[in-house]
């Protein structure tokens, strides 16, 4: 059908390397990009507040970079099945483009769409773009999904290597006739009352052009030392791509061929393989964020919530330095280092006893880098519920963890130095005291899992 091609996009904020963009270049027909803040369909999760943060600011970076090449991004809010068919009509499309999703009701919406689309006559395609490896095309020798990582990313090496990453166009010819749009500034995705964002700011500049940068100089800078240093949060060794992963600013196909090209990055891209695999574990258990994956942890006999014990944690006031220094690092950049977001979720979990999805939806709502899979899929390897995960019984000790990983105290100067200075609180619990009761908590979902 002739008309205007629609680029649907979603988690994959870019031009370049971009197969749904590429299909509707390839059309010939004036191109018009589309985003649908979507915070009704059900299932689908509303985002994160450091999340619409981030949203925005790459939304306003992606707009112009169209502009800038003769295109357009047109904004619509509401159910995305409704609102992407409506935008279909009011433009005369002839045809809709996206790189696909991989969470349970996003998935059923894009299905769902596909189909009502072609009814219409209109063509539909959708594209991978986002994952190395499709989460259906790794396989055990029995053909079923993996629940192992170190089996699932040898297979991944055994599959052909991800494709050579697209080129981004020069031009994006938009259409004559302006589609309707919202303002971004409509949608309020900044916080205003009170403004918390100015540590994010400080942070991070979103949008395709900052992300392309810090992988170059990732690549140029820290790639050498990323092995040696990675478990420092005080080295600054890591990439700090995952927001730009996760909101599609650099693609993964991208990274992928420009590691290798610097030479020596396995270790780096096992990390990516991480991502591969939380996302083929999200694929096939869909309520990830909800449900553990080891049914046995159903029985866990989680005590009562102390709502201040949950929001001491929140605020990095538990008394315990790498904890508190971590959750402050978190609050006031959307970011904190891995090695930390282990020891704070495993502190929350087995010091404090508190239900793994209370701090999955703290981390939902603050981190810039929040996403479906990542997200649920470490929380439950900290929990000990999910896939490949760390055993239960396997306790960070943090004062131990802050020895290791950061014996000048440099982290814990730079994000909670009242702990240097004696001004912390008091630790709100014994940790050896606490270390038993979880353990205790553990013999009793094993016998739960015997009977
Ligand atoms: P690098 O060390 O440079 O790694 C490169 C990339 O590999 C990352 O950008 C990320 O995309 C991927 N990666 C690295 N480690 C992991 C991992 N353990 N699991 C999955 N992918 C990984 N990561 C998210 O992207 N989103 C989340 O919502 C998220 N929540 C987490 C919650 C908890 C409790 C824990 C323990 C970890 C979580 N992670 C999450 C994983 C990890 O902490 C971050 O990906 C990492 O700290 C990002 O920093 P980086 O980009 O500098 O990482």
């Amino acid at each position: 059908m002739p008309g205007p091609s629609i680029v649907w996009f979603r988690d994959d904020l870019r031009l370049a390397d971009n197969p749904a963009l590429r299909a509707a270049l390839d059309r010939d027909e004036p191109v018009i990009g589309l985003y649908v803040l979507d915070d009704e369909s059900p299932g689908v999760r509303p985002l994160g507040g450091a999340a619409r943060w981030w949203l925005h600011h790459s939304l306003a970076s992606l707009g112009e970079r169209l502009r800038e090449r003769g295109g357009t991004l047109v904004l619509r809010r509401g159910p995305a099945d409704r609102v992407v068919r409506e935008t279909v009509t009011d433009a005369a499309a002839g045809a809709v483009f996206w790189n696909r999703r991989y969470g349970g009701p996003e998935r059923d919406i894009d299905a769902g769409l596909k189909a009502a689309l072609r009814d219409d006559g209109v063509d539909v395609a959708s594209f991978a773009a986002s994952l190395l490896f499709e989460p259906w095309t790794v396989k055990t020798g029995a053909g079923t999904p993996f629940s192992v990582y170190s089996p699932f990313w040898r297979a991944c090496q055994a599959l052909p290597s991800p494709r050579d990453p697209l080129p981004e166009p020069r031009e994006v010819p938009g259409p004559r006739r302006a589609a309707a749009s919202d303002a971004l500034d409509d949608w309020s995705l900044l916080p205003t009352a009170p403004d918390w964002a100015a540590g994010l700011r400080d942070a991070w500049e979103p949008g395709e052009p900052a992300a392309r940068r810090r992988l170059r100089e990732f690549l140029r800078d820290d790639l050498a030392s990323y092995d040696r240093a990675r478990d420092e949060p005080a080295a600054g060794a890591t990439s700090l791509l995952s927001p730009r992963l996760r909101w599609g600013e650099v693609s993964p196909h991208t990274v992928w061929h420009e590691t290798v090209a610097a030479g020596n990055g396995g270790r780096f891209l096992s990390e990516l393989g991480w991502r591969e695999f939380a996302w083929h574990i999200l694929y096939h258990h869909p309520d990830l964020a909800t449900r553990n994956l080891r049914p046995e942890f159903d029985a866990f006999p989680w005590p009562r919530l102390k709502p201040s014990a949950l929001e001491a944690w929140q605020h990095g006031r538990t008394g315990v330095a790498l904890v508190d220094a971590g959750m402050k690092e978190l609050w006031r950049t959307g970011y904190m280092h891995n090695r930390v977001r282990m020891v704070a979720a495993s502190f929350l979990i087995k010091n404090l006893l508190i239900d793994w999805r209370r701090g999955e939806e703290w981390f939902w709502d603050t981190l810039v880098d929040a996403d479906g899979a990542n997200n649920a899929f470490n929380w439950q390897w900290v929990a000990g519920s999910g896939a490949d995960a760390a055993p239960y019984f396997r306790i960070f000790n943090p004062e131990l963890q802050a020895k290791k990983f950061d014996p000048d105290g440099l982290y814990v100067r730079e994000w909670a130095p009242e702990h240097l200075s004696g001004d912390a609180p008091a630790p709100i619990v014994d940790l050896g005291e606490t270390r038993r009761a979880a353990l205790d908590a553990y013999e009793h979902v094993k016998r739960a899992a015997r009977r």
